[in-house]
């Protein structure tokens, strides 16, 4: 579809982040936002990581329509907004920054359901409930797949983590907002504990850059130790698309999920989240795939 020119009418998106060079948001969305024919565009702001406390009042002056946020200012966007989503208070993060009913600024977080959607749309959603899963990761990232675990019905949860302390930390929230689901804290280096937690596992996820470029040469499992045969292994990493992990895994029979999809769902449901309508992501996700494959392998 021919984009309209832009003009004074034009309404600005975009994401922040220190770097936001390698950023496949403006890519994505003004993708979308063209098939759309929407008088939208999508821009980088590279935000130096000591100037990000003025970002809210900064959308405000320039009336900016929504922002993404990306390392290294989640937390302290966050600590600018006294409106949040469900998600968004739940995880204690933002990823995403809109404007309410009545224009006020609102933090969302949408890698909770770009988790949750990727596995919705491959039918193993309905696998969770009473399941027990493997976390690999403490970070921002692994709060909102724990919550998203927690809140589709899992009933226990092994967190494994390099540093303890962060781990403790993840479970101290997480007890206190799941108090019914089991949950273990197990280090990264205690391989018997690992193994174990991993044999009677429905799904594992790997929430930690280990195998991402350009150390893909790894996988953040010991040699041999997998969940069983028809377990689910989701690597949120996407660089490459076939990490170490997966394709062991998918070779010991695992059902393999990796990390585009989680990228690109989240990414769609911001845009809904900022238009307040669906955009009919569902259609375009074999082309949007392609079209990221493709900008990362120049990358
Ligand atoms: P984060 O807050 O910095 O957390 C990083 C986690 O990885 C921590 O648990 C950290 O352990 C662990 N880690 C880092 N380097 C490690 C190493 N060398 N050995 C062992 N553990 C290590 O980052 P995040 O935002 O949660 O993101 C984590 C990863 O998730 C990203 O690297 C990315 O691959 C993936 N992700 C994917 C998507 C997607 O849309 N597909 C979205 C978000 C994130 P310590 O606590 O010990 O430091």
């Amino acid at each position: 579809m021919q984009r309209e020119p832009i003009s004074g009418r034009t309404r600005v998106l975009g994401v922040i982040g220190d770097p936001v060079e390698h950023s496949l948001s403006p890519l994505l969305h003004n993708h979308v936002l063209g098939k759309l024919g929407l008088d939208y565009r999508y821009l980088p702001f590279h935000v130096r990581s000591d100037l990000g406390g003025g970002v809210v009042a900064a959308m405000h002056t320039l009336g900016l329509s929504g922002l993404n946020v990306t390392i290294p200012h989640k937390q302290v966007v966050r600590d600018q907004l006294d409106l949040l989503s469900a998600e968004a208070e739940a995880v204690g993060a933002v990823n995403t920054v809109g404007w309410d009913a009545s224009g006020n600024p609102m933090g969302h977080n949408t890698d909770v359901a770009g988790f949750e959607k990727s596995l919705e749309i491959r039918d193993l959603l309905g696998r969770l409930g009473g399941a027990a899963a493997v976390v690999l990761g403490a970070g921002g990232a692994a709060r909102a797949v724990l919550y998203a675990l927690a809140r589709n019905g899992v009933s226990h949860v092994s967190v494994v983590n390099r540093t303890h302390s962060r781990a403790e930390e993840l479970a101290g929230w997480f007890t206190y907002r799941f108090p019914n689901v089991g949950l273990s804290v197990i280090p990264l280096a205690e391989t018997r504990d690992l193994a174990n937690a991993l044999s009677s596992a429905a799904i594992m996820v790997n929430v930690t850059p280990l195998g991402m470029a350009p150390g893909t040469g790894h996988s953040p499992l010991p040699n041999g130790v997998l969940p069983p045969e028809g377990a689910v292994v989701y690597d949120t990493i996407y660089t490459p698309e076939h990490t170490v992990l997966l394709k062991e895994a998918g070779q010991a029979g695992c059902v393999t999920v990796g990390g585009l999809d989680m990228l690109i769902i989240q990414g769609m449901e911001s845009l809904e989240w900022w238009l307040g309508y669906e955009v009919g992501w569902k259609e375009m996700l074999d082309e949007l795939r392609d079209l990221l494959n493709e900008a990362l392998s120049k990358q």
